[in-house]
């Protein structure tokens, strides 16, 4: 036998974390780390933040577990705090990123299927989007490499260019049930969507009855420097979904809805064992108190600036390498003239510094939202000092 005990779907690198400690990990062979990945925008709280663990503590000590058969305080407080602060109306708790977007999936069509309109069943989705690893969320991407091999895949969608308004509103026909899209594309490298794009989506959606689903599952929870990415666009969505900063770190989701576009979503519809159960509730409260918090979201703006100003001096110092930054917040992408993977490597190795690679040779620095002057400047030595000793190989 020669695979491994763990599947080995996953290239995984030599960093082995055992320990964090706020913006810092530490490997089990004691090398430290400045963590500006945060476990792909997840730990947006930094590793061991009191008032999350506390909560987690507390929360696993007094019930952990129950089923959704049953009525659940937890869930409908931390319900009321979302739809209280977001456009939604209602939502609806998951484990996970994909799991959101599942959700937002099964709500958009069952909305036309209530409305009576159950032809109505195609979402359209961009290139280079992502949106998950399960079926659903496979078959909303055309990427290929995600796909291949698993056919056939759920049919009712259809695929447009990122941006590309007029192509996107000439898929719209009879079977159109809406449009799903990343207001940020995080791994397709921090794509950001221009306004007018957005808008129109906005706006088409309003013409034709349609309903727009935001995948928010990266750029959403503050990390744009908004509650969610869409605020910067000034529209709204009529299903989201979110996910990863959510939980900092503990495994939650949620699909937000407007009632209307919930329509379809009575009960019996959907549903899920840990979905929202009591732990996850309190460690997205606790969160929660944290990132509408007076001044925190500010924080992340000024963090977001200061790190993008400092990124772009120091782009030509080394331009033989980089070549813009782009994103808001602390959601940025540093594009490379050359392969992405091999300089993140490089950092990772010989710099002590964690970014994540992305698509269009893109190094995506996401770090923890609660970052301070201090990491900015630490950041950017390393990556100035990692891209002076750097030797790029083309073609790599
Ligand atoms: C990470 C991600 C997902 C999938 O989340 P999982 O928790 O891995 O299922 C979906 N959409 C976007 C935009 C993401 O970045």
């Amino acid at each position: 036998m020669t695979i491994s005990p763990l599947m080995p779907v996953y290239p995984r690198c030599g960093v082995r974390p055992v320990r964090g400690e706020g913006c810092y990990l530490y490997g089990e062979d004691g090398a430290k780390y400045l963590d500006f990945a945060a476990g792909i925008a997840v730990n947006a709280l930094g590793h061991g933040h009191p008032a999350l663990t506390e909560a987690i503590t507390r929360q696993a000590a007094t019930l952990m577990h129950v089923s959704n058969l049953y009525g659940s305080p937890q869930q409908e407080r931390f319900a009321q705090r979302l739809v209280d602060a977001t456009f939604a109306d209602t939502v609806f708790f998951t484990n996970s990123g994909a799991e959101a977007v599942e959700c937002a999936i099964k709500t958009a069509r069952r909305y036309h299927y209530a409305s009576g309109a159950p032809e109505r069943n195609t979402l359209i989705t961009f290139d280079t989007a992502f949106h998950g690893r399960t079926l659903g969320a496979i078959s909303a991407t055309n990427q290929a490499k995600m796909r291949d091999g698993f056919e056939p895949l759920l049919p009712g969608f259809k695929y447009a260019t990122f941006n590309d308004l007029d192509g996107a509103l000439a898929l719209i026909d009879g079977a159109t049930a809406g449009f799903l899209v990343e207001p940020i594309q995080g791994e397709g490298g921090i794509r950001v969507a221009t306004r007018e794009f957005l808008q129109g989506l906005r706006r088409a959606c309003d013409e034709h009855g349609l309903l727009l689903v935001l995948d928010e599952v990266q750029a959403g929870y503050g990390r744009t420097g908004k509650f969610f990415a869409h605020e910067l666009y000034g529209i709204t969505p009529d299903i989201m979904a979110a996910a990863k900063g959510i939980g900092g770190g503990f495994p939650l989701g949620a699909c937000l809805a407007t009632e209307n576009a919930a329509k379809g979503m009575v009960a019996g519809t959907h549903g899920s064992t840990y979905g929202g159960n009591p732990l996850a509730m309190a460690a997205g409260e606790a969160v929660l108190d944290v990132i509408l918090a007076d001044g925190f979201l500010e924080n992340v703006d000024a963090m977001g600036m200061r790190l993008r100003g400092s990124l772009e001096q120091m782009i030509p110092n080394h331009d033989h390498l980089f070549e813009s930054v782009r994103g808001h917040g602390l959601m940025l992408g540093l594009k490379l003239k050359s392969d992405s993977r091999r300089f993140v490597a490089h950092c990772r190795d010989n710099h002590g510094l964690l970014l994540v690679a992305a698509g269009e040779n893109v190094v995506r620095i996401l770090p923890p939202l609660v970052i301070d002057d201090t990491h900015v400047t630490e950041c950017v030595e390393r990556l100035s000092e990692a891209a002076r000793v750097y030797v790029p190989v083309s073609d790599d």
